[in-house]
């Protein structure tokens, strides 16, 4: 198995830590060529109108799409926000990915100052400490599965192959999400 990480801004390097921690070998995805090498793929947090525009600057936009339609995709705080079907606070002109059913809000809970640590609890009931860094909110999760919450309110969901979550877990040594991620990616393979 190899997961790929989009690597044109964002936290790449942190999740490809995370992976390799996990013992899975990861790929910093740039190109159409490294995107057609990886069974899965991670979109990092970051700047969800930067990494639009790149995906759109690199004509990577129609692949990356292509792409989550049928392999496993994790977006994790702007990844989420770039996979969501619907964003409130959206770039008129930002184009994304789309596919999880979700309505998505851009910095709901606030800018740079109030990012904050804070903890998760998943369905199964594991804990952890991830952060939120101008974190989107998901205000309605639709169809999908709740993976986790803070405060009783979903902060990452899934969908068939598709997995957001509005924290960022490779910040704090958090590694539940991607040992979903993981299992998810295990499955489409077999
Ligand atoms: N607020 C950022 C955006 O809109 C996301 C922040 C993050 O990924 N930590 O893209």
């Amino acid at each position: 198995m190899r997961i790929g990480v989009l690597a044109l801004q964002g936290d790449s390097r942190e999740h490809l830590l995370l992976l390799k921690q996990l013992g899975v070998e990861g790929l910093a995805v740039k190109t159409e060529g490294d995107l057609a090498a990886v069974d899965a793929l991670i979109i990092p947090g970051g700047e969800s109108t930067t990494i639009s525009k790149l995906l759109v600057n690199f004509d990577l936009m129609p692949q990356v799409r292509t792409f989550a339609k049928s392999k496993p995709v994790l977006g994790t705080c702007a990844g989420l926000i770039l996979i969501s079907d619907e964003v409130i606070g959206a770039l008129p002109d930002q184009e994304l990915i789309t596919g999880l059913p979700v309505k998505t809000e851009r910095n709901a809970y606030g800018g740079q100052l109030n990012s904050f640590e804070g903890s998760v609890v998943f369905a199964d009931g594991t804990s952890e400490n991830v952060a939120f860094i101008r974190a989107p909110k998901i205000l309605e999760a639709g169809n999908c599965e709740v993976l986790a919450t803070h405060n009783q309110e979903p902060v990452a969901v899934k969908f068939r192959n598709l997995m957001g979550a509005s924290f960022h877990p490779e910040l704090t040594g958090a590694t539940h999400l991607h040992k979903l991620f993981i299992s998810l990616v295990e499955e489409h393979q077999s």
